[in-house]
This record gives C-alpha cells, structure tokens and sequence, in this order.
C-alpha cells in the first residue's frame, strides 16, 4: 500500500502519484496538493479481471488506474464529488456521489466487480474508515 497522493497536473495532464509538493514529474510544474480533505480508494481483491485496471474519474477527470487489491489516496478541495470507475472495457458502473467537508475530511470508498450474465458492473460503495485496509 502507498502513503503517495495522486494527482493530475494542471498544466501537462499527467496523472501521479507523489508523496509531498513538488515539481511535475514531466514537465517540472510546481504542483500543490489540495490540503482540505482525502477521497480514498480501495479496489477489493477478486478473481475476476484481475490483470485489468480500472480507471478512475473523479468529477470526470481521469485520474489513471488502480490495481486489484490496492489503493490511491487523492488530495481534494471541499466540495461535491462523483466517482465514476471502469473496468477495461466495461462502462457499466454504480457511481457514488458524496461531499468532502470539514465535518467529514477523508471519505474511504470500496470498489469491486459485480458478475453480470454479458457484463460486469463496477460497485463504489462509501464505507467507514476502519473497514479500509491499512496504507
Ligand atoms: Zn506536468
């Protein structure tokens, strides 16, 4: 598991993940992390697909892929959010919606692969913080 933060680069796009302010890893933009509040992810171990990332979209913004049985910790601003995964090629997903606020700072969401007869459905379920796996 990884204490790093990801991040998009506001000025090449390039998704990351690092452990502190710093410089874009391409193109040497100062990034500075949000510091309000934490959505973290953890992609439940399964059988299924497991060689395939999922994609993650936060507001509708990619923000690259996580692996099965790990997870990412993304720095956000307060406000409302919408976590949208796929999973290869399958579109299909059960979003969540939720807010980041300074009442509930760091927002722990589960994502696994629910079998369908022709296609698999991704499942983001917000969940309590001491059901999430150490980082
Ligand atoms: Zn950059």
């Amino acid at each position: 598991m990884s204490q790093l933060l990801r991040i998009k680069c506001p000025s090449c796009g390039t998704v990351q993940d690092i452990a502190a302010n710093g410089p874009c890893q391409k193109c040497s933009t100062a990034l500075n992390l949000p510091e309000d509040g934490v959505i973290q992810i953890y992609r439940m171990g399964s059988p299924l697909g497991v060689a395939v990332g999922m994609s993650i979209y936060l507001n509708e913004v990619p923000l690259g892929h996580l692996a099965n049985a790990e997870s990412i910790r993304i720095p956000v601003a307060y406000g409302h959010y919408k976590l949208h995964m796929t999973h290869g090629m399958n579109r299909k997903c059960k979003d969540a919606e939720f807010d980041v606020t300074p009442q509930e700072r760091i927002v722990c969401l589960k994502a696994h692969l629910k079998m369908g007869l022709i296609t698999n459905t991704v499942v983001i379920e917000k969940v309590a913080a001491e059901t999430m796996p150490p980082l």
